[in-house]
């Protein structure tokens, strides 16, 4: 990770938040790279430590997410210590992420779509939007000062839903599947968790097959989708991508 200048904060361009260390590296590691090579600077923020998971120690997770981070080119990364599989939307934890927001004061964040299998993705959903929004108001203290983010953006890879976007990853994809594979804990073949975990050389035909379903919805090689929950504002018809017929 590239860190800020001596004397500066660092502050995020994209936030990406995530229950759990490696879903980022999953649902949207391809749109960080692409934005990091846009110039623009990236981070992200994990809630749990991933106590709770089948494989591995939460000091694994932690080591294993810096060097994912350095392969997705992000310049700040941090975990926050809600229970892992027991994440609860309460103000003590919106606050939590308030904080987090008012120090990178990102102008656009990633949250996890709202409807999930794992309970925690879901509840991340809300828990991150409410907190974009407490982080706008002045009245919510905290020792910095207020900001709300303009656009929040949901990870939508595993869900089943129509996206509003894809961002083309195709020149990214190899680097986000490194991302990924640093976390050996968890997807080096072993035996704890053999029954429940894919095979290593699966996760690959796996991901790689997602990310090529996705890009073929926009004409691309592999794709990252995305819901937004407002409509979108035209300037310019022409302008439009992706080609209708
Ligand atoms: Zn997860």
């Amino acid at each position: 990770m590239t860190p800020a200048p001596p004397g500066e904060s660092f502050t995020a361009d994209v936030l990406a938040i995530a229950a759990h260390r490696d879903d980022v590296e999953q649902t949207c590691g391809g749109t960080l790279l692409r934005m990091a090579a846009r110039g623009l600077r990236t981070a992200i923020l994990d809630l749990t430590a991933g106590e709770a998971g089948t494989r591995g120690t939460a000091e694994d997770r932690a080591r294993e997410a810096r060097e994912a981070a350095n392969l997705l080119g992000v310049g700040w990364r941090e975990a926050l210590d809600l229970p892992d599989g027991a994440i609860e939307n309460t103000l003590e934890n919106r606050v939590k992420i308030v904080r987090v927001l008012r120090q990178l004061r990102p102008r656009v964040v990633i949250l996890p779509y709202w409807q999930a299998r794992h309970p925690d993705h879901a509840i991340v959903a809300s828990l991150g939007y409410q907190a974009c929004f407490l982080s706008g108001l002045a009245k919510i203290e905290t020792a910095a000062k207020s900001h709300r983010p303009f656009k929040i953006v949901y990870a939508s890879l595993y869900a089943d839903v129509r996206p509003t976007f894809i961002v083309d990853i195709t020149p990214f994809i190899e680097q986000r599947h490194s991302a990924l594979m640093a976390y050996r804990s968890q997807y080096a073949n072993q035996a704890a968790g053999g029954g429940l975990f894919v095979p290593q050389d699966e996760i690959r035909e796996r991901t790689f097959a997602e990310a090529r379903h996705y890009g073929l919805l926009a004409g691309v090689k592999y794709g990252e989708p995305f819901v937004q929950k407002e409509v979108g504002l035209v300037d310019d018809l022409t302008l439009l991508p992706v080609q209708s017929i």
